[in-house]
């Protein structure tokens, strides 16, 4: 009998994953192989990655890239750089790709990578070295049609730039599908990086709709002001939505009256977190998440709501803009007393679905509009919150009457078993 690796097992989130994975498989009858299969990923590399530092010292740091599952295509998934990374973390974030990537409809499968490194303690030549010799490490497994990275927390088109170089110089010819969520200017899409926010805002409306709620209307507290906590700041303000409250890993800003998004852009320009910005009152990033607010948007980590704290979250929607960041157990609680929780692999598929439409575009050469990308990206998500919705109401019991998490869960299972069955795998 197979064993989970310890360092998998020891890891609260992947732990959690695993549930939700079986407790949507019992939703809907689903052949017990196809649990069986996803509870491991597939493949997982780990690489010292040694980098010369300014000072001519070497520094060795752990890296890693998990290969979950490629039934449904080639593997797909970003790359973070934070110092908490771990295997058992990685391994979890590649797992709810493969299900991201099912529920989408993607022909895509699903992966995830991650250096242990606190990107802002390096000096720029340090960050490039770095990626560039895991890049080489984890090469021969990557490629536009096996393993296509994307940036995550810590990274960003530079990261994806560097990575895209290397790759290519070592293959000998410029393969610029080998990553999405490069800058534009050398194969990226239009759209790419405000794609994750713009995606979960079009959530955010969807959500709101079902309370008979319109967003120009809405109040909205945003945990994590970075790549995708940011855009769905811009683009919910666009709509009319009063953005009351963001945070960084510095703690949080809060002004009832609204905070003006355009000028906080401007004023993070000059300074690097957002407490100090005028006219707002500072907030911990404990008292964000229980605001009364129309919409809570965690947009930083996992975890963010959990046991302890999930009594006191006010908020009657939540669209996780993060991967994980409420516990499965908080989020059956909160389901339960009448909070709609928009689960990850819904709410933050946009980053996931233009990263497919740059793949697209970088193999077949040809280039969309900023506008086709925001309109075919609006598309695939009211479709999967739809399905979603359609199929809570159709399968899901009184007492689940909110649980989207398991829905969504299911609906990628269902489609994963379909392939699997298909490609013999069962
Ligand atoms: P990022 O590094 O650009 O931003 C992260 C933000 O969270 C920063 O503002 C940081 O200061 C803040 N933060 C970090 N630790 C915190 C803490 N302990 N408490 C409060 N705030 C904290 O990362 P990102 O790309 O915006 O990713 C954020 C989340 O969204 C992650 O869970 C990531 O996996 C998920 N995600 C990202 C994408 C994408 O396209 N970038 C796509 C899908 C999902």
């Amino acid at each position: 009998m197979y064993q989970e690796p310890d360092e998998l097992l020891s890891n609260s989130f992947y732990k959690d994953v695993v549930n939700s994975l079986e407790s949507a498989g019992k939703v809907i009858d689903i052949n017990p192989n196809v649990i069986s299969r996803l509870k491991y990923p597939r493949r997982a590399i780990r690489v010292s990655i040694p980098v010369k530092m300014d000072d001519h010292s070497i520094q060795v740091f752990r890296g890693y890239r998990v290969q979950h599952n490629h039934t449904l295509g080639p593997f797909k998934g970003g790359i973070r750089y934070h110092p908490a990374v771990s295997l058992g973390e990685v391994a979890a974030l590649a797992s709810l790709m493969t299900f991201k990537n099912s529920l989408l409809n993607l022909p895509l499968g699903g992966a995830k990578g991650g250096v242990q490194v606190n990107p802002n303690s390096l000096s720029k030549m340090e960050l490039e070295a770095l990626t560039r010799r895991f890049a080489t490490e984890i090469g021969p497994f990557i490629g536009p049609d096996k393993d296509i990275p994307a940036p995550d927390v810590g990274t960003n088109p530079e990261t994806m730039a560097w990575i895209l170089d290397t790759f290519s110089l070592e293959t000998g010819y410029s393969q610029t599908g080998v990553v999405t969520g490069k800058p534009v200017e050398i194969g990226g899409s239009r759209g790419r990086q405000s794609a994750t926010g713009l995606g979960v805002v079009y959530i955010v409306q969807q959500a709101l709709e079902t309370q008979a709620k319109n967003i120009s209307q809405a109040t909205i507290a945003i945990q994590g002001f970075g790549n995708v906590g940011s855009h769905v700041g811009i683009e919910a303000h666009a709509m009319g939505a009063k953005i009351v409250a963001v945070s960084d890993v510095q703690g949080g800003i809060f002004n009832p009256n609204g905070i003006n998004i355009s000028e906080l852009f401007r004023y993070l320009k000059q300074n690097r977190f957002v407490q100090g910005f005028p006219q707002t009152e500072n907030i911990t990033n404990e008292q964000l998440l229980e605001l009364e607010v129309d919409v809570l948007c965690p947009c930083a980590l996992e975890s963010a709501i959990h046991e302890k704290n999930k009594q006191n979250v006010k908020a009657k929607i939540i669209v996780e803009g993060a991967n994980g960041p409420v516990t499965p157990t908080a989020s059956e609680y909160l389901s339960k007393n009448n909070v709609l929780v928009v689960p990850d692999v819904l709410a933050n598929g946009g980053g996931a679905a233009v990263s497919y439409f740059e793949w697209v575009q970088d193999i077949s050469w040809l280039f969309w509009t900023e506008q086709e990308v925001r309109q075919k990206l609006s598309d695939i998500m009211v479709n999967t919150f739809g399905r979603v919705w359609n199929f809570t109401r159709k399968y899901q019991s009184e007492k689940d009457k909110n649980n989207l998490r398991s829905s969504a869960m299911a609906i990628a299972l269902l489609r994963l078993e379909k392939a699997m069955k298909l490609r013999g795998q069962i």
